[in-house]
Parts: C-alpha cells; sequence; structure tokens
C-alpha cells in the first residue's frame, strides 16, 4: 500500500482528553479517531491491525472446534425478559424502539440470541456439543468510556458459546477454550496471564480472564510469589498473615466517647490503637432484607464475596437514610451489639478476635472490649473481606502479590443458567429430555489494540509485534524527487511485494525528518530506508523498530535477511 493512496493522518499533539498513553498514540498514529464520547472509527491503520487479530482469533477457534456464525445485533427484548436480564442489566443496556413500538436491545453479549438458536435447531444428543462464536460489534451504555477503544460504548468482542450434554463434557469443552485462548494470545505477542474469577452463585473455578500485564490496567490480580495460583481481586482469597488469635480474658464492655469520629483511619488515631483491634460493620441491603457484615479494621468487605454467601441477586450498601432507622446512629458508628433482626455475618478475620472495638448504634461513642457471644451472636462466618498484600497463599503459604493487568477474555462455564431460562433441552438415548450445559467466551478484539500498545512502546511511538503490525514493512525514500532514490524504493517494493510481505510504501513527498518520526510513530517492525548517503555505497538500511538495530545491506541481501529478522523479532 502507499501512503499517499491511503488514510494515516499523524499527529504532532497529544489529544487533549486521553490519560493512557494507548489512547494517546492510537489518535496521533492515525489508529483511531472519535465520533462521540465512547464511539470511535478505526482508519485504514486500526483496520488492519483488527483484522490480523482476526485472523489469529479464526484460526485458533477453527482449530478448537468452534464454528463463527454472524447473529443479529438488533434482538428482541422478549428473549431477555424470558431470561430475566431485561430487568437486571440495567443501563448498560441500550434499549431501543421499532416504529411499532416494539423494544429491542443492541447487543451487549449474545447468551439469549445463541440459546433460542440452539434451542429450535438442536433437539438430540446426537447433534451435541456444538460450539459457535462470532466477531461483531457490542453496545454497551458504560457509566464512563474512557481510555480510547480500551473501554467503549462500541466495540468489537469475539463472543463464543458451547453447549454440551453434561457438565463432564462442558469443563472438557471450557479446557479446550482456555488453552485456545492462551494460544490466541501467545500469538497476539502479549505477555498475559488466565487468572480465576468469580462465577457468581454458579461456583467452582470455572472462569478465567486473559490479562495483559500493565501497570495502566484497570484490574488488580493477585497472585502468588512462589505457586501458580492467580486471581482477580474479587475472586482471591489468601490466609491471615497475621491472625489474631483469642487472648485469655475477656474485658467488661464499655462504652467511651468518640466525638464525631467516623473513620478507621480517625478512630484508630483518637484511641491510639492498630486497626487490627477495631471490628467494621457494614449494613448492606440483600434483596430485600437489611443484613451486616463484620470485618477486621484493617480489611474491606468484597461485595461479591458477600453475595455469593448469601445467595442473593442484588447486594447494595444501606443508604444513611436506612442506616439511621435501623440503628438509631448516623453512618460511622454501627455496631453489632444489640442489633435485632437483622443477620450478622462475620469474615473469618473477626472470629478469632476479643476485646474489640465496635460502633456502639449511638452517635459520637464506641463500644470497647466487645467479645463474640457474650455480647452478640454471629449467624454466618465466611471469607468477605477483600485480599490484601500481606496476606498469605491459600495453597502454600507464601505471600501474595499484587501487579495490574487489562482484561483482554474471559471464559466462563456458564451452566444451565440460560438453558434452564430458555428452556434448551435435547432428547437423550433414551429419549429423556436433557437441559444443555453452556459456556461462553469473549474476547475484546478493539480492546487488544490497545492493550499491545500499552505493553510495547517509546518515547517514540507505538512498537507493533510482527503478529498484529498492520504492515510488516515499512519502505521509507528519503527523499522521492531523488531518482536514484525513487528507482531503489521501488524495485524493492516490487521484490517485497512478489515475496507476500505485507508493505507501506512512504512515497509522500515529505522531509526525512517527517518520514523518520511518522515511521517510529506508527511503529511498523521492520523499516527499509534508502538515503543518497547509503546507495553511493550500493546499500540501503534496514532498521528494527523494536531493538533499534540497523543492518546496512544490499539489495540482494534484503529478502532472506527480512525473512530471518520477521521469524525472530
Ligand atoms: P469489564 O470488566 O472490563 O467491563 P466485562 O467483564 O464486562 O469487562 P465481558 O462481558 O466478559 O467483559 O466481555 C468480554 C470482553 O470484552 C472483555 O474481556 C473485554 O476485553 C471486552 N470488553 C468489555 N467491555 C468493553 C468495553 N466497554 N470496551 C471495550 N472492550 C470491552
Ligand atoms: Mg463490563
Amino acid at each position: 500500500m502507499k501512503w499517499s493512496q491511503t488514510l494515516i493522518p499523524t499527529l504532532k499533539e497529544n489529544p487533549a482528553d486521553a490519560e493512557l498513553i494507548s489512547h494517546k498514540l492510537m489518535v496521533r498514529a492515525g489508529i483511531i479517531r472519535k465520533l462521540s464520547s465512547g464511539i470511535y472509527s478505526l482508519l485504514p491503520l486500526g483496520f488492519k491491525i483488527l483484522q490480523k487479530i482476526e485472523k489469529i482469533i479464526r484460526e485458533e477457534m477453527e482449530y478448537a472446534g468452534a464454528s463463527e456464525l454472524l447473529l443479529p445485533i438488533l434482538s428482541p427484548s422478549e428473549l431477555w425478559k424470558e431470561s430475566g436480564r431485561w430487568d437486571v442489566y440495567g443501563k448498560e443496556l441500550i434499549r431501543i424502539k421499532d416504529r411499532q413500538n416494539r423494544e429491542f436491545a443492541l447487543g451487549p453479549t449474545h447468551e439469549e440470541i445463541i440459546t433460542d438458536l440452539v434451542r429450535k435447531e438442536i433437539k438430540t444428543y446426537k447433534k451435541l456439543p456444538i460450539n459457535l462464536y462470532q466477531i461483531q460489534i457490542k453496545f454497551r451504555d458504560e457509566i464512563r468510556p474512557r481510555f480510547g477503544v480500551m473501554r467503549a460504548k462500541e466495540f468489537m468482542m469475539k463472543d463464543g458459546y458451547s453447549f454440551d450434554r453434561d457438565e463432564a463434557n462442558a469443563e472438557r469443552t471450557y479446557k479446550k477454550m482456555y488453552d485456545g485462548y492462551y494460544k490466541i494470545f501467545s500469538r497476539l505477542g502479549l505477555k498475559f496471564k488466565a487468572v480465576e474469577a468469580d462465577t457468581g452463585a454458579i461456583g467452582g473455578s470455572f472462569s478465567h480472564e486473559f490479562m495483559v500485564l500493565a501497570d495502566s490496567g484497570e484490574e488488580v490480580i493477585v497472585s502468588c510469589s512462589k505457586c501458580e495460583y492467580a486471581a482477580n481481586l474479587e475472586k482471591a482469597s489468601g490466609k491471615n498473615s497475621d491472625v489474631t488469635s483469642k487472648t485469655g480474658k475477656t474485658e467488661n464492655l464499655q462504652k467511651i466517647n468518640t466525638p464525631n469520629i467516623k473513620t478507621v483511619e480517625e478512630l484508630t488515631k483518637f484511641l491510639n490503637c492498630s486497626a487490627k483491634n477495631l471490628v467494621k460493620t457494614i449494613i448492606c441491603k440483600a434483596d430485600k432484607e437489611y443484613i451486616a457484615a463484620l470485618v477486621r479494621g484493617d480489611y474491606e468487605i468484597n461485595i461479591n464475596k458477600l453475595k455469593n454467601i448469601l445467595g442473593c441477586c442484588e447486594l447494595t450498601m444501606a443508604q444513611a437514610e436506612d442506616i439511621r432507622k435501623l440503628t438509631n446512629a448516623p453512618i460511622g458508628f454501627a455496631g453489632p451489639v444489640g442489633f435485632k433482626n437483622i443477620k450478622i455475618i462475620a469474615d473469618e478475620s473477626v472470629k478469632n478476635m476479643s476485646n474489640f472495638i465496635t460502633g456502639s448504634n449511638e452517635a459520637d461513642t464506641h463500644l470497647m472490649n466487645v467479645n463474640i457471644n457474650r455480647d452478640f451472636k454471629i449467624d454466618l462466618i465466611g471469607d468477605i473481606r477483600l485480599v490484601k498484600e500481606s496476606d498469605l497463599c491459600d495453597l502454600c503459604g507464601e505471600k501474595l502479590v499484587f501487579t495490574r493487568g487489562i482484561e483482554v477474555g474471559h471464559v466462563f462455564k456458564l451452566g444451565t443458567k440460560y438453558s434452564k431460562a430458555l428452556n434448551a433441552t435435547y432428547l437423550d438415548e433414551q429419549g429423556k429430555d436433557q437441559i444443555m450445559v453452556m459456556g461462553c467466551y469473549g474476547i475484546g478484539v478493539t480492546r487488544i489494540i490497545a492493550a499491545s500498545i500499552e505493553q510495547q512502546y517509546d518515547e517514540n511511538g507505538i512498537i507493533w509485534p510482527v503478529s498484529i503490525a498492520p504492515y510488516q514493512i515499512l519502505i521509507t525514500p528519503l527523499n522521492v524527487k531523488d531518482d536514484e532514490i525513487k528507482t531503489t524504493a521501488d524495485t524493492i517494493y516490487n521484490i517485497l511485494s512478489k515475496e507476500k510481505f505485507d508493505i507501506l510504501f512512504d512515497d509522500r513527498d515529505e522531509t526525512a525528518g517527517v518520514k523518520l518520526k511518522d515511521a517510529d510513530l506508527i511503529g511498523i517492525p521492520l523499516r527499509i530506508t534508502i538515503g543518497s548517503k547509503t546507495l553511493k555505497e550500493g546499500k540501503v538500511e534496514l532498521y528494527v523498530r523494536k531493538s533499534k538495530e540497523v543492518y546496512k545491506i544490499s539489495k540482494e541481501e534484503i529478502v532472506p535477511k527480512i525473512k530471518e529478522l520477521i521469524s525472530s523479532i
């Protein structure tokens, strides 16, 4: 492709609304343009990158036995009502009406639509398993679209769905997809980690997120410093490195004045004690019932774990007004002593504590020397806290470490959640109706473009891995008005085109400075620079974007050298 014939509108300045380096570089390199908040056009370079990513995904999905199809973006509300998600999906679901006032959603994910298709088309065990996927634009009205295509309202996703006869077969399919994802992200040239993710009500460890490792990532990855354990923060569990053990003697309960002292920080300062001597009481609304969750003062509640342990559909923090009604005290002074008709769920970090400090359910006072059983009863004990970096691995006892990542893929064993709701059944060998067992598998295709940049760039611009670079080679004649340079560049372009390399030819009549700056910015892995100085020696320069190595080579050496470099960088 000739640069002059395509659209690569590079910019010198960073866009004002960009925080992440990938967002800045994607705009400056002419890869994307914003149409509106969270809505972007992929320009020719961006579209080429997208196609390269999609090709790798398609190859690995076919290899893993999944077939591609294309489902409609507009999905009728009836299906969403059948699954129960029309009411619970919330504002992220973009809902529209047609001229007959029929409601539709713009697909944010396609469990309902695929399950409807499969229930109509597959009736017998003989046609199972089936694994179907698509690569398609998804719509989500994100509360805060940001970071360019990283969190957009409209983005490209690969979404796949599998249907099996039973749990055991579904687990085998899950493993196949997990392995396929490993291959995909490796081929994309990404440094990544598969981490355990929350499965909600389904349970087990059959959900993994694939995280691209990057300090700028929104997700916290919790991994063991020694063994293979890795999970996202929502899911991660760990042992306390400093479990409080019960001291022998229980002291007398005491009410103390703590004027206007509400937070753990204020209280520890005021009482000159450690947060480990405090118990926090968090009042939540679980579906329709209020509950109190207790956690040691130096921990935070993990809402997801709490939700799972309670088995409720919705869990929200109680509003200030409700807290006042329930405890007779303003926020910050709730405590378990004297609670009536409120279920108390305590974290494991609390169970061995004695003589601790809690709120007193009275403004400006706290209770000291609170003891479990003597002063209040716990209804349920479990792991409902967010792990901390100093906690120890559940598997091997070594320290847990926190790093950051960008979620680029998610594999999930769904079980029968959707097949049950939509009645996707098949007849087994005995002619008995059985419910299909499903899995779903997503990849954020456009997000991968940004994630790759977050991992590989320098002060001059993007550094693409060969596998997803929009072009493999950039030919840069430094002066197109110089006949010898131009003819050499044309010859090289023809030679390389015959070899079926993917080439961008910078035929623009621009200064050498502009061309070299743009070349670094758009990050093509190999560049052939043709200038009069090297031509005098009968050579051209072959530049490797990633290592900055320069090889002075003759025309004849170009093809073998490029072949050697492409397979090694
Ligand atoms: P996130 O936690 O980042 O919102 P999610 O759990 O909602 O992601 P899934 O429903 O599992 O995401 O979607 C599959 C993949 O689609 C994700 O792994 C992610 O890479 C990508 N993705 C999700 N939301 C967006 C978005 N708003 N913009 C771009 N990519 C997205
Ligand atoms: Mg999301």
